[in-house]
Order: C-alpha cells, then structure tokens, then sequence
C-alpha cells in the first residue's frame, strides 16, 4: 500500500473532547471544523471512534545503540557498566551493522507515530570517528520527508576536538558529549563548546546524568546566555536531588539563558539507584519544577533495548505513562512534553490538529488522551506532513466465556 494525503480527516475526536472534521491543505493543517454530517468523500479518512493526536517527537534517543541487547547481552547494572559492556561491542560494530538496527528503530518509532528524532550518535575518540555517523546520515536519508532526524555528534570522554568536526563534516548537526564523564568536567565541556561556536551549531549534552555530581546545566547556562543557536541539556539527573533552595536559582539562570532540559525517565529508572537500595532515587529531572521556571522541558525514551536499557518501545505513550508516574506530572504535561515540548526544544515548527500547524498527526483507537496513555493502543495510523504513512489494524479475539457458562 502507498502513503496516501486524504483531504479531510472526518470525525476524529481530539484531547479536549471535541469532534471535529480536520481539512488537510498539503503537509500542514488547513481548517479544523465541528464534524459535519456530510456524506463520506473519497478522499476523506474517516476516524469515528478514533482520537487524534500531535505526532509525537523523540528529542533524545540512540540510534546507533539502539536493538543491540540480545547481540550484546550484558549484565544489568549501572552507567559505568553500561558503557563498558557498549563500548566492548561497538569496538567491533562496523557501519552496516550500525545502520541495519538504526533502521529497524526508526521503523519502530514511526509505526507508533513518532515523526521526529533527535539521536546522539556516538563519535569515538578512538578509531574511526564517523561510521556511526555516516550509518545514521543514510537512515535519516532513507526516512526523508517521513521523520526529521536530527544527529548530534556524542563526542566520546576527552577527545580531540578535530574528530568532532569531522562528525560534523560526515552530517552530525549538533555538538554533543557527556563532560561529566571526562577528567576535567569543565575543561571537556569548554572545548566542546569552542567547536560549536567555531562551526556555528547547536548542543546537546548529556549533562549531570549522575545523582550526586556534575555541574554542566550551571555552566552551559553561564557560557551560552547570549547564543542564539538551540541549547539543550539532556539527562539532569542531578537536578531531582537538589532541595528548593540550590534548585531555584539554577533553574532562574537556564530559563534566563534560553537552555531546553531533557528528561530520560525509562533510562533514568533502569541506570540510577544502584548504590542507593533503600529508598531507591529516581533520577528523573524534575519536570513540574522546570516548567514552573518557565525552562522547556521535554522527554525522550533515551535507550531501546540496549546495555542501557534492556526494555523500551520507541513509543511516546511509554515515556509519558512513566512521567506521571515516576515524575508526578499531570497527563496532558506529559503528553506535551513528548509532543510539543520536544518539538520545540528540537526546533521544529509546531505540529498538531490545530489551523496552520504542520499536519504530523497520530490517530490512535481510544476514547481520551488518559485512555491513550494507559492502554498505548495497537491500531495507530500515522501522518507525516500531511501524508499517511503508516498503519496498524489488529483483530481481536476473546474466548466467550460466559456464553459458554450459559450452555
Ligand atoms: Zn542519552
């Protein structure tokens, strides 16, 4: 079956509870109007029973890593063991392997309904520095026009800055890194930002993904106040461990300076904690707390099935289901943090049911967006830019077991 652009979604009921006719005017939304009762037309999609959604973005994933589990099967554990058991089998990976399972994971993601990633590929500071990224530049232009793929050069722990440019030069499009992993946390997170402004790019960092160390939010805020280029911190595990006192101020200078936070709470819950088993912290950034701030602040499923995370789906309605709750953040912040928020802190022009917005929609089975969340339905179809591009239809079957007690 081809992807197909229907003119007019019909029927569909949105989060508010409205029911509305949805008039598609090539990739962005054209009107949105009470549903009528107008006969079907050809070209229309008709979602009675269906409830339709903002297309989810993923702002923070692995491509490269991603589906690596069962080839690696490492032992359960911590970051630090994560990293060992990765960087044991990634040694050896070569760029087909990479892009074979970076592929599969797009599939995945886009068949749930996510049209828009941001993946940090990792740039070895050993070896050759860009075949992850020259694996992820393909599957981003096998994916073109059906998810905006965005990559960020993950530069490995003190490396030299010549093999970030030439990620960058290979199609990375963001400065990345994990200077909390470095010797000199400060001097790593300096000269990676000296790349950045050498090249005139965005960052995204894996930023205090510890619970009791890392200043990298406080720096990057500090050094980057006056760019003008996206900044982002993923990770902030710190921050969940911080009281109000030393919080506030250091939230005040990141909305001030522009800096979006994102949270990874499957990834959060499976690597932090380990040394802490009795009330086990969380990790998880404290999302209610940022938005308070006023910082933009967004969640991403992080690892699918790789030595950082054994588990994951590729599926927004996983990251939003523990947001609320692990993270304690009402459903409809949830779901914008997987929807626009993570649109926006990746730069991307708004998406949604709503006139003018592009028109990357998910139209699930289910009678509410609480409904969505807890149930994740199977039957999804997907638009990307106005365009359907993919579809689930199960069948269901149920044994009738009271019938048969009647017999
Ligand atoms: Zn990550």
């Amino acid at each position: 079956m081809d992807s197909y652009r229907p003119r007019r979604l019909r029927r569909a009921a949105l989060a508010d509870g409205r029911v509305v006719d949805v008039v598609l005017d090539a990739d962005t939304v054209g009107a949105v109007r009470p549903a009528s009762d107008a006969p079907m037309a050809p070209d229309d999609l008709d979602l009675d029973g269906w409830l339709l959604l903002t297309a989810p973005a993923d702002p923070h994933a692995h491509l490269d890593k991603a589906l690596s589990w069962d080839a690696i099967q490492p032992p359960s554990g911590d970051l630090d063991r994560a990293i060992a058991s990765w960087l044991a089998y990634f040694g050896q990976a070569d760029e087909d392997e990479i892009h074979s399972r970076a592929m599969r994971t797009v599939e995945r993601y886009l068949q749930n309904g996510t049209t828009a990633i941001r993946t940090h590929v990792d740039v070895p500071a050993e070896g050759d520095p860009t075949r992850a990224v020259r694996a992820v530049v393909r599957v981003r232009e096998a994916f073109a026009g059906l998810v905006d793929i965005e990559i960020v050069a993950l530069a490995g722990r003190d490396i030299d800055p010549l093999r970030v440019e030439e990620a960058l030069a290979a199609g990375a499009d963001l400065v990345g890194g994990a200077p909390h992993l470095a010797v000199d946390e400060e001097a790593d997170l300096e000269r990676l930002l000296q790349i950045a402004e050498r090249r005139g790019v965005g960052v995204d960092f894996h930023a205090d993904e510890a619970l009791r160390r890392g200043s990298t939010l406080a720096h990057l805020a500090r050094r980057t106040s006056d760019w003008s280029v996206t900044r982002t911190a993923s990770h902030c595990v710190r921050l969940s461990m911080l009281d109000d006192a030393e919080l506030e101020p250091l939230l005040a200078d990141a909305a001030r300076a522009g800096v979006g936070v994102i949270a990874n709470p499957m990834t959060n819950l499976y690597l932090q904690g380990w040394d802490d088993p009795v009330a086990t912290p969380r990790g998880i950034a404290p999302i209610r707390k940022l938005r308070a701030a006023g910082v933009v602040t967004a969640a991403g499923g992080d690892n699918v099935r790789d030595p950082f995370n054994p588990l994951g789906r590729a599926d927004a309605f996983e990251t939003a289901m523990l947001l609320v709750t692990a993270a304690h953040v009402s459903i409809a912040e949830a779901w914008d943090a997987v929807t626009a928020s993570a649109r926006a802190v990746m730069g991307l022009p708004p998406a949604g049911p709503e006139t003018g917005r592009r028109a990357d929609l998910l139209a699930v089975r289910g009678g509410s967006l609480a409904d969505a969340i807890a149930s994740a339905p199977a039957d999804r179809i997907v638009i990307s830019r106005g365009r359907v591009v993919a579809r689930a239809d199960t069948t269901r079957w149920i044994h009738p077991r009271s019938q048969k007690e009647d017999a």
